[in-house]
């Protein structure tokens, strides 16, 4: 847990971006239209409603599709190689229409960028990249663009230090649910993992900031709000307040549905779990990774829990808010992963018996401890263990679900199902998708169900008589 004191940008800072914004905005000849592409996890999406905020300060508006946008930001991951390769792609294929567009501009932003050597090679390999600006610096996100605009140069911003922007204009896709961030970078390091290097250090918002932003949007009728964080237990607020604390004050703020993620096992303390019981609006839900079920596994990848403490967290989880919705990252090949201890992982899935996983192959990560280390796995070997693991994860968690068969959930709508117009889906209580008789007005509605069945990874259900 860090104990440094977090660095907060300036207000005197955030004041020269509010006027590179205005001006912008009065600029005759500036882009009209945006279009953001994000990859990655949820802290990358709602980054990308923060450029989008700010870019509609800036005068621009939404364009639906990329290539009619007059400016494109790529907003990367680099959690995973092929994250990377992805967005690079794009960035490339960009490149063509630009060719029919020449006024259209291009943006890369994210983890990727952060990577070591990374802005280097946009800058030789991608020409067309008028804009390249690390994690570091989203807030300076329009002077940045200014001067692009202004000068006609090609900017590259990867310099800055780990700090925490407060007021950053946020244009949300959704106006029923909210990300809200409540830290930022992780300590960890755990053996494969980049975050660390490309998200800077843990440093915690303000309390006081964040329960003033969870007003607002409960203000504005936002249903239910997701606090997010690299790893949420490391939570510490200016007076040391944990996250425990944290959880019991937004839930007393009366918000509807209140979620976080993601949590690192070894953090989590019985008083998290306790505020988990207690907690009204706190969905009995968690979302707990594991990554493997071997300790020796565990141990070289530096996650610092053994299956044994693992599991008695899952325990006690489950003691003190029974039913709880439970779900997991692993990952298949590590190096030097034999088949026993791969079977040690398919043994604790099976055990736990999880709501839901996020199953990867291992993918090295330059700069990273693992990636540096012997017996990397072949790519056949972990394509066919991940297999197994998926065969065996959608087994248990069909059975896991049948406990919700008969069961009342309230359902917060998301949307019209894929598979019909009649049906609608969203998440339950337990973070499960149900789907269920409905139309567009259920949209952003929470409404109450009744399970009566599954089908293939969601729940149905039907409308419950008021
Ligand atoms: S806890 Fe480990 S896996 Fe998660 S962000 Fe930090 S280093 Fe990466």
């Amino acid at each position: 847990m860090s104990t440094r004191p977090p660095v907060h940008v300036s207000e005197a800072e955030m004041a020269v971006q509010r006027d590179s914004m205005c001006r912008i905005a009065e600029m005759p000849h500036r882009p009209q239209t945006y279009h953001v592409v994000t990859y990655g996890c949820q802290m990358n999406a709602h980054d990308s409603e923060k450029l989008a905020g700010m870019l509609e300060q800036m005068g621009l508006t939404a364009a639906p599709d990329r290539e009619e946008a007059d400016f494109v930001i790529f907003n990367t991951c680099c959690v995973r190689d092929n994250a990377e390769r992805r967005a690079l792609g794009n960035v490339t294929w960009l490149k063509e229409i630009r060719k029919v567009r020449p006024e259209m501009m291009i943006a890369v932003c994210g983890c990727m960028i952060q990577e070591p050597g990374m802005a280097e090679r946009i800058l030789k390999q991608y020409p067309f990249v008028d804009l390249a600006f690390g994690t570091a610096n989203l807030h300076r996100f329009p002077s940045l663009f200014e001067r692009v605009l202004t000068d006609r140069q090609r900017v590259v911003s990867i310099d800055g230090d780990d700090v925490i922007a407060e007021d950053v204009p946020v244009r949300r896709l959704r106006g029923d649910a909210a990300y809200l961030t409540i830290m930022y970078g992780c300590d960890n390091f755990c053996s494969y993992c980049i975050v660390p290097y490309v998200r800077g250090r843990e440093r915690s918002r303000r309390m006081a900031d964040i329960l003033r932003e969870a007003e607002a949007l409960r203000d504005t009728g936002v249903k239910e709000i997701m606090l997010l964080g690299q790893n949420v237990n490391s939570y510490r607020g200016e007076d040391g307040e944990g996250f425990p604390q944290l959880l019991r004050a937004v839930d007393a703020l009366g918000i509807e549905r209140i979620r976080f993620m993601t949590s690192h096992p070894k953090d989590l303390s019985d008083d998290l779990i306790a505020a988990m019981a207690e907690c009204e609006h706190v969905l009995p839900q968690f979302h707990l990774p594991v990554q493997a079920g071997n300790d020796d596994i565990l141990r070289r990848m530096n996650r610092r829990y053994t299956r044994a403490e693992y599991l008695d967290k899952v325990r006690r989880l489950r003691e003190a808010v029974p039913g709880i919705g439970l779900t997991t990252d692993i990952i298949v090949g590590f190096p030097g992963e034999t088949e026993a201890q791969f079977a040690d992982t398919l043994s604790l899935v099976d055990e736990v018996g999880y709501d839901s996983a996020f199953t990867f192959i291992y993918s090295p990560r330059t700069g990273t401890a693992a990636a540096k280390m012997p017996d990397q796995i072949p790519a056949e070997v972990s394509t066919e263990r991940i297999q197994r693991l998926i065969a065996l994860q959608e087994k248990r968690q069909r059975e896991q679900m049948t406990r919700f068969v008969g069961q009342e959930e309230k359902v917060l709508v998301e949307g019209l199902s894929r598979r019909s117009d009649r049906q609608v889906s969203g998440k339950g209580g337990h973070g499960i998708s149900v789907t269920f008789p409905g139309n567009e007005k259920d949209i952003g509605q929470i409404v109450p169900v009744r399970i009566t069945g599954l089908k293939n990874n969601t729940l149905s259900a039907e409308r419950k008589e008021s």
